[in-house]
């Protein structure tokens, strides 16, 4: 893509009303646009970050039988009223059409949709189990969204949700998960700081899961455990302050950002909806659940927030909007670069622009792309290559960019 054709520009001066490193840095490389407090329109760059993310996302959960769908934001009162969330859960958007006068809510998880749809699928014990997720916006009334992509009013969330006959097939895909989940923030470039973390309020089981980076500007205090590489959370070392995996009490206190968080939720929402099938000997029983959320925006801001420096972003290669960043130093000297490198996948950012060398890399800096290619006079026939993370530069031929990519 050329640069001078993307409608987006960066910016000199980072926004007043953010403080958070994420929204800072994104807003000012052009990679989302803020509406109001914790609503973000994801511009091309911040997009293209997103995709990548929801593509490992979505090879990670076919590799587990799931089946994507997507589900209704607008949902009518009387789903949550069966649960008992219309009143119960505070963050729930809620409104009246000025034309039924009925109620409805915004969707900020789907339980109360996703359980009477697969009522009208699942009959017998034939019928599962099942996986089906849906990778969407959530909406949720947060009284505070100061953080940027960390904490929005408006989000997007792949949530899978799982039913089976008996608890212990829902533990053992549940065990699945936590693996598969570990695999999906190891491929964002994530996998060194965060920990599975044991946290109360599983439904019908002793702990659920969340997943947390370890970051100054989480919201979030963990427990680690270095030995076993868990943690546990706030609620959890005041019931006990030792690790729930090896018993051991040297535990190293963190802040830290949740990045997911799985449940086991037993009948909790298939009995209100009767979502239950008839098993081998002809009994109806309820059908077991389990969900597994993850903030893929939160993502977005998660990364910016483990992997900067002072000059901006730093993308890890496998959710860079590009991988190249070609910079000419005259008009039209990476022309013939840009077209070789695009014939082989577009996956680069050809800055085509007719500015200053150091106006042209201080926007290279803060964008973030992992490889930074100069072309100028200078170089002649062979090309000024700098990784993002590195202060070194090489010259190189064209044969050893290709390989590269
Ligand atoms: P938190 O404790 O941070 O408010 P939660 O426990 O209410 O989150 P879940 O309902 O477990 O969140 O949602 C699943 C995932 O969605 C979370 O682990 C998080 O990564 C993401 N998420 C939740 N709320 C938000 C939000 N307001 N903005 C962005 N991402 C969010
Ligand atoms: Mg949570």
């Amino acid at each position: 893509m050329k640069q001078s054709e993307l409608f987006t520009k960066t910016l000199r001066e980072a926004p007043k009303d953010e403080d958070a490193v994420n929204a800072q840095l994104l807003i000012r490389a052009g990679f989302i646009d803020k509406l109001m407090a914790g609503v973000y329109t994801m511009l091309p760059l911040g997009l293209m970050v997103r995709n990548k993310i929801e593509q490992i996302v979505r090879e990670e959960m076919a590799k587990i039988g799931g089946n994507e769908i997507v589900m209704p934001v607008l949902q009518p009162m009387a789903n949550w009223e069966k649960t008992g969330r219309w009143n119960s859960l505070d963050v729930l958007f809620k409104f009246t059409s000025y034309y039924t006068k009925n109620d409805y809510a915004l969707g900020p998880t789907h339980e109360e949709v996703i359980s009477p749809l697969l009522k009208k699928f699942i009959l017998s014990y034939k019928d599962l189990p099942r996986y089906v997720f849906q990778i969407q916006n959530k909406f949720r009334d947060e009284p505070r969204s100061k953080s940027g992509l960390l904490r929005g009013r408006e989000f997007l969330m792949k949530d899978l949700y799982s039913f089976h006959a008996n608890q212990k097939d829902l533990d053992k895909y549940y065990e699945l998960v936590i693996k598969t989940y570990m695999k999906m923030y190891k491929r964002l470039g994530l996998g060194g700081n965060t920990y599975v973390t044991f946290a109360s309020g599983g439904t019908f089981s002793k702990y659920s899961h969340e997943f947390q980076t370890v970051a100054d500007a989480g919201e979030d205090t963990i427990y680690i455990c270095d030995k076993c590489k868990i943690a546990v959370n706030k609620e959890i070392i005041k019931e006990q302050k030792v690790c729930p995996k090896c018993g051991g009490s040297k535990l190293r206190e963190a802040r830290s950002i949740e990045v997911g968080n799985i449940f086991k939720l037993s009948n909790k929402f298939s009995a209100p909806f009767g979502l239950s099938y008839r098993d081998e000997r002809g009994n109806m029983n309820d059908v077991v659940m389990g969900c597994y959320g993850m903030g893929i925006s939160r993502l977005v801001g998660t990364i910016v927030e483990v992997s900067h420096d002072d000059r901006g972003i730093i993308w890890p290669e496998s959710i860079a909007p590009f991988r190249f960043h070609l910079v000419e130093l005259r008009k039209g000297i990476g022309r013939d670069l840009y077209r070789r490198l695009q014939a082989k996948g577009d996956n680069v950012l050809y800055d085509d622009r007719e500015l200053s060398a150091g106006e042209k890399f201080a926007d290279a800096d803060l964008i973030g792309i992992p490889y930074r290619l100069v072309v100028s006079e200078k170089t002649g026939k062979k090309i000024e290559v700098k990784k993002r993370d590195s202060k070194n530069t090489k010259l190189v031929g064209y044969g050893t960019i290709s390989k590269l990519s």
